[in-house]
């Protein structure tokens, strides 16, 4: 601060004093006046307040974004132990609006949806041969009905029903074979789908790995 600047302050400094005590007294005596001018002055300036108050909480966030994320994850916690079932209750009240937000996320990362699918495919072989089979069906045009592979080999009681069963140790099929080994169960389409034979449990028999694969499309 130059010495010559301090006089003009002090000068701005008195002014400023006088219009606040001008002010307190006009307020003290015309109060109805007054608080109609303060809300007033709030509607008008209301935008601009919340635009304050909503940038000097970004300059907080920025700040200290650890403390942030974690008074985040703090309050999710506190809201879901106050709440319970909240979310799913949310989820199941905005069925459709979670359905075009995933279809939005899925179409914005082609990627992540992959690699999402890949995941939950590996977790649950047996949806991923259902939907594989399904697909099929649905593109040779024949009907297709769920079916389990267990349920097929209980029905056929784990025996290999191929007439020309491989299998050296007879046609009993070991519940405990490795996956994808040679002697495993599987199920056979005894009219294959690609000769318009239905993806259903009547057209499925218990059959080897390899009994089935040596049959082939016949
Ligand atoms: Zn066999």
């Amino acid at each position: 601060m130059t010495p010559a600047a301090a006089p003009e302050e002090d000068k701005a400094g008195a002014r400023r004093e006088r219009a606040r005590e001008r002010s307190r007294l006009w307020r003290a005596a015309n109060p109805e006046k007054a608080r109609e001018a303060t809300r007033r002055y709030r509607a008008a300036n209301l935008e601009a307040e919340r635009e304050r108050e909503r940038e000097s909480a970004r300059q907080r966030r920025a700040a200290n974004p650890e403390a942030n994320r974690v008074a985040a994850r703090e309050g999710m916690r506190r809201h879901r132990e106050a709440n319970p079932g909240a979310a799913g209750r949310w989820r199941e009240a905005n069925r459709e609006a979670e359905r075009e937000r995933g279809r939005l996320y899925r179409e914005a990362n082609p990627g992540a949806n992959r690699e999402a699918q890949r995941r939950w495919y590996e977790a649950h072989p047996e949806a991923k041969r259902g939907a594989n089979l399904q697909r099929r069906a649905r593109l040779a045009g024949v009907p297709h009905e769920p079916w389990t592979l267990v349920a097929i080999l209980e029905r056929d009681n784990w025996t290999c029903q191929l007439a020309d069963c491989l299998c050296p140790d007879g046609r009993s099929i070991d519940p405990s074979a490795g996956h994808l080994t040679r002697w495993e169960g599987t199920a056979d389409h005894i009219i294959p789908i690609s000769k318009c034979g239905p993806d259903t449990p009547e057209n499925l028999q218990a059959a080897h790995r390899a009994c089935n694969s040596a049959k082939g499309d016949r």
